[in-house]
């Protein structure tokens, strides 16, 4: 399950930007944003996060994650649309594509709660 290497190294950048902040600081909400070519699973995702989080500073924070479509390219029409199945040639001509999004795997947001006084 590869979510598990994506929900730590998502919970080591949140604890490297809850270090940033001072030592009282922990996060409430974590967003991402996750291309649907990562074939991430978003259940598994929040459980393996859950799991990952557990003993460090982000335990607790609610994961969010906005799944990107896929988009393309036609290398030989400049056609653009959005994948639903995964079929790499254009419908109208054929033709190569290129991958426009769909790859990312971005940390958005991280929502930051400081007891400090
Ligand atoms: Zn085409």
């Amino acid at each position: 399950m590869h979510e598990m290497s994506l929900a730590c190294t998502v919970v080591e950048e949140v604890e490297r930007v809850l270090d940033e902040c001072g030592p009282k600081a922990r996060a409430i909400s974590v967003r991402l944003e996750v291309g649907r070519l990562r074939a991430v699973v978003p259940e598994a995702m929040e459980f393996c996060f859950e799991a990952a989080a557990l003993g460090t500073r982000a335990e607790g924070a609610r994961l969010i994650i906005d799944q990107i479509p896929i988009r393309v390219r036609c290398e030989t029409c400049d056609d653009e649309w959005t994948l639903e199945s995964v079929e790499f040639f254009c419908p109208a001509c054929d033709g190569g594509v290129s991958v426009l999004s769909g790859k990312e795997l971005l940390l958005r947001t991280i929502e930051i709660e400081d007891d400090e006084e």
